[in-house]
């Protein structure tokens, strides 16, 4: 390679760049791709890569304003969508991208959807969707991100051409996050634990100060947990929630610049800026689902953390920040209670998954833990 371009940013993937960057150079993409691979391995910034080299007139030069709007979300023609029910897509968001896709671009030559979680599609939403994903018209390309093809519905896969992505190593992320953001290997694993290992939410999450004071609020927490009442725990979840909705006034700065950069750019009559205004809602829900899950990913690690110091293993400690406490905690805490403080952790995910409300999702989590990892008087 001689010069840097937009797929210089996926590490691990050499195989998939050199396919995807072919097929790109030689005009022999196609109208619906299923990008597979497990959390972290990169294929949304597969998908932002490839619009990008579709789209750019440098065929993705990574730095020109086309690229760097793909980049932050904000160009017109490429749209990323996610279940907007908790669970699964709704029919109405399928029949919003089918209707989408028949309008003429707004800015490019082409547009790009590209469809987090294609595994949420269930058969009513992925039927609708299905005439689209096999005729789309000429200036579409659906991008399709899964983490494992069995778990999409096989009327989906057959009508999209397969692109693998194999896992990223914790060390090799850990090197690229210290590459793109000049952060130190502890920060980086601390930011990958918060964001189930997914890095470029892992560098969202090294830039938002407010993100990282949840984490250490939570991380407070549960240090405390074995000593606090139950009105301790309900405050604690109730300022951890707060702490949570925080980040949402920085989604809501980028939103409103997105706006104004779409009035300026199409004038006020456009009357195109609903949809803009439907998905800023949407994304602002997804947010707040993130965040909630970031708290859950950090209870997750910290207890993983306390197993593998009680195993013997501390240099496989992710919140070493926390490395103090978590020692202290594998002193007193056994494996059982180890066991049944990580299904507290399950068990939040899947309220959290189930539309529970966050709030009490959150106090649940805290006390089952908090019953978990207390420490017997007897063997005091
Ligand atoms: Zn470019």
């Amino acid at each position: 390679m001689t010069h840097r371009d937009v797929w210089d940013g996926l590490v691990g993937q050499d195989k998939v760049v050199s396919f995807l960057r072919k097929s790109s150079t030689e005009g022999t993409t196609t109208h619906a791709y299923l990008f597979v691979g497990p959390p972290g391995s990169g294929k949304r910034s597969a998908a932002r890569a490839l619009a990008c080299a579709l789209l750019c007139e440098d065929g993705g030069c990574g730095t020109c304003s086309v690229c760097t709007r793909i980049k932050r979300g904000s160009y017109p023609d490429v749209r990323v969508y996610e279940p907007e029910g908790a669970a699964t897509y709704m029919v109405e968001q399928a029949r919003e991208i089918i209707h989408d896709t028949n309008l003429s671009p707004v800015e490019g030559p082409l547009k790009i959807y590209i469809l987090d979680r294609a595994e949420a599609f269930n058969p009513a939403a992925a039927n609708a969707l299905l005439k689209t994903l096999e005729e789309p018209p000429d200036d579409v390309v659906l991008i399709l991100l899964t983490i494992s093809w069995e778990s999409v519905l096989p009327t989906i896969a057959s009508r999209c051409q397969v692109v693998r992505f194999a896992p990223v190593s914790p060390s090799t992320a850990v090197a690229l996050m210290a590459e793109r953001s000049g952060v130190g290997p502890d920060d980086a694993m601390a930011a990958l634990a918060a964001s189930g290992g997914v890095i470029p939410r892992a560098l969202d999450f090294i830039s938002s100060p407010v993100r990282r004071a949840a984490r250490g609020r939570l991380l407070g927490v549960l240090r405390d947990l074995p000593v606090m009442d139950g009105r301790d725990v309900l405050e604690a979840a109730r300022e951890l929630l707060t702490s949570v909705k925080a980040p949402l006034d920085e989604v809501r700065v980028r939103q409103e610049a997105e706006l104004r950069e779409r009035v300026e750019f199409l004038g006020k009559t456009a009357g195109s800026l609903k949809p803009i205004e439907d998905r800023h809602k949407r994304e602002l829900s997804a947010r707040e689902r993130e965040g909630i899950g970031e708290l859950v990913n950090v209870a997750g690690s910290w207890l993983r953390d306390v197993a593998a110091t009680a195993a013997g293993a501390p240099e496989l400690v992710a919140n070493r920040d926390a490395a103090d406490d978590i020692a202290a905690a594998a002193s007193c805490i056994g494996d059982r209670q180890l066991a049944r403080a990580a299904n507290a952790v399950s068990e939040a995910r899947r309220r959290i998954s189930y539309n529970v409300s966050p709030q009490l999702a959150i106090e649940a989590m805290l006390f089952d833990i908090q019953e978990a990892i207390t420490c017997p008087r007897s063997w005091e």
